[in-house]
C-alpha cells in the first residue's frame, strides 16, 4: 500500500518506519527542512531503541522516503496519516491548528479517493472538523478515520509492531476495509483490531492516558501517606498489585508523571469535559497532585542543608521524562533543576540520551557530564530523577569517595533501604522510611 505520514516526530517516524517494514511504500512529510534533510541522509532524528536498524533497512531498500512537499507526497497515497502535534493551547484544550491547517491544504490538493487518518491525540469531534476542513475545497471523495496511537516512547517500535490493540474509528465501510488491510500484519497474533465510531475512538485515547495518569497519581498519594504513617510503599504496591483487578503495572511511585502525552492529555480531557458542562473532578485532583509531586523531594533536600542551598553543588542523574528516550517534554527533572537553581545551588547533570535536548532549552545554566560519576566531583549530594537502568546498580564506593556528603535523594526508588543503611548513606526516596546517616 502507498502511505503518506504527515509529521515526522516520535509517532510519525516510528509509524512510517514500521509501515515500511511490513512492505508498504511510505513517504514521510515534515515542515522542518533540517529534519527532512537529516532523515534523507540516513540519520535518525530521535532516540528510540530498535528504530535505527529498521529505518536504515527500509530507507536503503527505497520503501521509506522523506520530503517537505505535502503535494508531492500524497499524489499516489491510498492512506494519509496525520501524526501532527496537538499541544495544549492557553486554556488547556488541544491546539488543532496543525491538524486543521494540513486538512485545509489536503482539501485543495487531493485528486482521488483518500483515507485520511488522524493518528494524533485529538478531542472528541475532531474527525468531523477535519472532514469539514477538507470538504470545503475537495472535489473528490474521501474518508476521515480516527486511529489514535498507543505506542510508548522507549519501546515504541515494539509497541507499534506488536500492539496490544489497534483502535479504529470509522463508520465508512470503504475506509474500514483499507484500515483492516493496513493493520493485518500487525495483529496476526490475535491482538484485536477494535472498530468503533470516530468519537468513541477519539475518547478512548484520552480515557486510557487519563486513567494511567490517575493510577500513577493515586500511588503517589499513597506514598505520601506512607511517609506520614511510617509505612513502606513497596510492600503496599506488592500487596495491592497481586489483586488481578488492580494489576502489578503502573503502581510505582515517583516524582510525578511527565512527557509529551499524560500532562497535556489529562488537561485536554478536563477542558473538553467543561465544554459539555461536565466537571471531571478526578482529573483536576490528578493535575494538582502531580504538579506538587514533581518537587516532592525539595523539602528533604533543603532540610538536609539547613535550608541553605547557596553554592551547594547538586549532582543530578537523569533528565529525560522516563528511561530509554531523549524526550524531555514536561520532564520532572527540569522542574527540579529550576527549583534548585532558584535556591542558589549549582547543578551538574548526566543523562545517557537527553543532554542535547536539555542544552537547547536551558543552555549552560547547568553543566553536562560525560558520565554519571563525573557529576559527583565535589558534589554535596546526589539526586536521581530518571530510572535509567545504568543508574540502578552503580559503584557505591565510587559514589562515596566522590560525594562530599553521602546523601542521595532518589525520586525513583532505585535502591534497597537496607543496603543504603549498611553503606552509611543518608537516603531519601518516595513513600519509604528515610535512611539517616549515623
Ligand atoms: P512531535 O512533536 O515529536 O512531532 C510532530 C512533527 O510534526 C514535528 O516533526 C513537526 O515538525 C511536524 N509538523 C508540524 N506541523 C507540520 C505540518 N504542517 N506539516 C508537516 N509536519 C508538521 O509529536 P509526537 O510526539 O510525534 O506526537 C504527535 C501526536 O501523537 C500528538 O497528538 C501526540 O499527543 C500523539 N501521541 C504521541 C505519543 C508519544 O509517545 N510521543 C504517543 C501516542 C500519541
Amino acid at each position: 500500500m502507498k502511505i503518506t505520514v504527515v509529521g515526522t516526530g516520535y509517532v510519525g517516524l516510528v509509524s512510517g518506519t514500521c509501515f515500511a517494514e511490513t512492505g508498504n511504500q511510505v513517504i514521510c512529510v515534515d515542515i522542518d527542512k533540517k529534519k527532512v534533510d537529516k532523515l534523507s541522509l540516513g540519520q535518525v532524528t530521535i532516540y528510540e531503541p530498535g528504530l535505527e536498524k529498521i529505518f536504515l533497512r527500509n530507507t536503503k531498500e527505497g520503501r521509506l522516503t522523506f520530503t517537505t512537499s505535502l503535494e508531492d507526497a500524497i499524489k499516489e497515497a491510498a492512506v494519509i496519516m496525520l501524526a501532527l502535534p496537538t499541544p495544549p493551547g492557553e486554556d488547556g484544550s488541544a491546539d488543532l491548528q496543525y491538524i486543521l491547517g494540513v486538512a485545509d491544504h489536503l482539501g485543495k490538493i487531493i485528486k482521488d479517493y483518500k483515507v485520511i487518518v488522524d493518528k494524533s491525540t485529538v478531542p472528541v469531534g475532531t474527525a468531523d472538523k477535519v472532514k469539514a476542513a477538507i470538504a470545503k475545497n475537495a472535489k473528490v471523495e474521501f474518508d476521515v478515520v480516527s486511529n489514535p496511537e498507543f505506542l510508548r516512547e522507549g519501546v515504541a517500535v515494539e509497541d507499534f509492531m506488536k500492539p496490544d490493540r489497534v483502535v479504529i474509528g470509522t463508520t465508512s465501510e470503504r475506509a474500514r476495509k483499507v484500515m483492516n488491510d493496513l493493520y493485518a500484519p500487525f495483529v496476526r497474533q490475535g491482538n484485536p483490531l477494535i472498530f468503533m465510531d470516530e468519537k468513541s475512538a477519539e475518547l478512548t485515547k484520552y480515557a486510557a492516558n487519563s486513567f494511567l495518569a490517575t493510577k500513577i497519581t493515586f500511588m503517589n498519594e499513597i506514598a505520601r501517606l506512607c511517609e506520614l504513617f511510617d509505612a513502606d510503599v513497596d510492600m503496599i504496591r506488592k500487596g495491592m498489585g497481586s489483586d488481578g483487578r488492580i494489576g502489578k503495572r503502573f503502581l510505582f511511585p515517583g516524582i510525578g508523571y511527565g512527557g509529551s502525552c499524560f500532562p497535556k492529555d489529562v488537561q485536554a480531557l478536563a477542558r473538553s469535559s467543561k465544554e459539555v458542562n461536565y466537571h471531571f473532578k478526578i482529573l483536576d485532583s490528578v493535575m494538582e497532585v502531580n504538579e506538587t509531586q514533581k518537587l516532592h523531594l525539595m523539602p528533604s533536600i533543603k532540610a538536609f542543608f539547613n535550608n541553605d542551598l547557596k553554592g551547594k553543588k547538586i549532582a543530578l542523574w537523569g533528565l529525560a521524562f522516563k528511561p530509554n528516550t531523549d524526550d524531555i517534554r514536561e520532564a520532572p527533572a527540569l522542574y527540579m533543576i529550576k527549583e534548585l537553581l532558584a535556591a542558589g545551588a549549582i547543578v551538574a547533570t548526566h543523562d545517557p540520551e537527553a543532554m542535547n535536548n536539555v542544552k537547547k532549552v536551558i543552555g549552560d545554566t547547568i553543566t553536562y557530564a560525560e558520565s554519571q560519576y563525573d557529576t559527583l566531583q565535589d558534589a554535596d549530594a546526589l539526586v536521581i530523577a530518571t530510572e535509567w537502568s545504568e543508574f540502578r546498580t552503580p559503584d557505591f564506593n565510587k559514589i562515596s569517595s566522590l560525594l562530599k556528603n553521602k546523601a542521595i535523594f532518589d525520586g525513583r526508588n532505585l535502591f534497597d533501604l537496607k543496603q543504603m543503611e549498611d553503606l552509611g548513606f543518608h537516603y531519601v526516596s518516595i513513600g519509604r522510611r528515610v535512611v539517616k546517616q549515623n
